[in-house]
């Protein structure tokens, strides 16, 4: 497609590593098929044994309607980027004691918007956190007061996100890729992280707009990843083209409600997913997404 001719100075920087990228890519999907059964298999069999081997993460994309949570999990280390709305936080909860997670080391809150803190102020109240990350912005609503005043009543500390910094707990390497300064629009507040482990990565855009996703391709810092979660449910607003080249993911992953008032995923999002042959993962038709990857293959268990 016209894949190749956008995205211009990333694209123009992956072209020099192409061969090695080619295959990477080429080990990523033969490997990927392999894996995936193989896993499917044991953890069928070993569903409520979740502890995972010394160098896995688990990335698991809850099921919390309309609205995003994502936990990042290693043997030893937790990262829960956003917590649904309100009424979803019993679906973390259950989710954390399953996989036997009795500590978070951060918990990011990548905007205040009620889809995506509403169930932290129980995790956070009910669980011991070590940090909170958020943009340096506020919001005139009860429930950001109430994940305020959690925070504050715990003690837990606040770490402002910019583009350019680094989250680290244990194997779980974040490299934060937005915001930049001050934006109109609180989507584009969005703290936007990439994980990389070995040869494998991942894109957590929250709900971050198109004014984002031009700031992050212009940037120049790497955004090549093999698994997008797809910015604002699969909003219009989100996912322009220029970024999804720059971005160039393998499986792209939607985190909405079934028959949700606001028409997500927008066909215009999935035309352009489609037009790519991504392979499109939706929580409204799969429930709980969760991937494993050993730092050379990403399986889908
Ligand atoms: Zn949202």
């Amino acid at each position: 497609m016209e894949r190749n001719n956008k995205g211009g100075g990333i694209r123009k920087k992956q072209e020099k590593q192409g061969i090695s990228q080619r295959k990477q890519k080429a080990f990523f999907f033969t490997t990927l098929l392999v894996l995936m059964f193989a896993l499917i298999y044991n953890f069928l069999g070993f569903r409520q044994e979740l502890a995972l081997g010394e160098n896995y993460i688990m990335v698991t994309f809850l099921d919390v309607g309309q609205g995003e949570s994502i936990l990042l999990r290693s043997n030893a280390h937790a990262v829960l980027i956003d917590g649904g709305e309100h009424r979803y936080r019993q679906v973390i909860l259950d989710y954390l004691h399953l996989s036997d997670v009795r500590h978070i080391d951060y918990v990011i809150a990548t905007h205040p918007h009620s889809d995506h803190i509403g169930g932290l102020i129980t995790v956070l109240s009910s669980v011991s956190v070590g940090q909170v990350v958020m943009p340096d912005v506020t919001h005139n609503t009860t429930t950001f007061d109430n994940f305020v005043s959690v925070i504050e009543n715990r003690a837990i500390p606040i770490r402002i996100a910019h583009a350019g910094d680094s989250i680290q707990a244990g194997i779980i390497n974040l490299k934060v890729l937005a915001p930049y300064g001050t934006q109109a629009r609180l989507n584009d507040m969005s703290v936007v992280v990439r994980m990389e482990h070995g040869q494998t990565s991942f894109l957590f855009t929250g709900d971050a707009e198109s004014a984002s996703e031009r700031q992050m391709v212009s940037s120049g810092m790497n955004l090549s990843s093999n698994v997008l979660n797809v910015g604002h449910h699969g909003s219009r607003t989100s996912t322009t083209e220029i970024f999804l080249n720059a971005v160039s993911p393998d499986i792209a992953v939607i985190s909405l409600g079934r028959n949700n008032q606001f028409g997500h995923p927008h066909h215009e999002v999935m035309e352009r997913l489609q037009s790519q042959n991504i392979t499109i993962l939706r929580t409204d038709e799969l429930g709980t997404i969760q991937m494993i990857t050993n730092g050379y293959v990403i399986a889908i268990v």
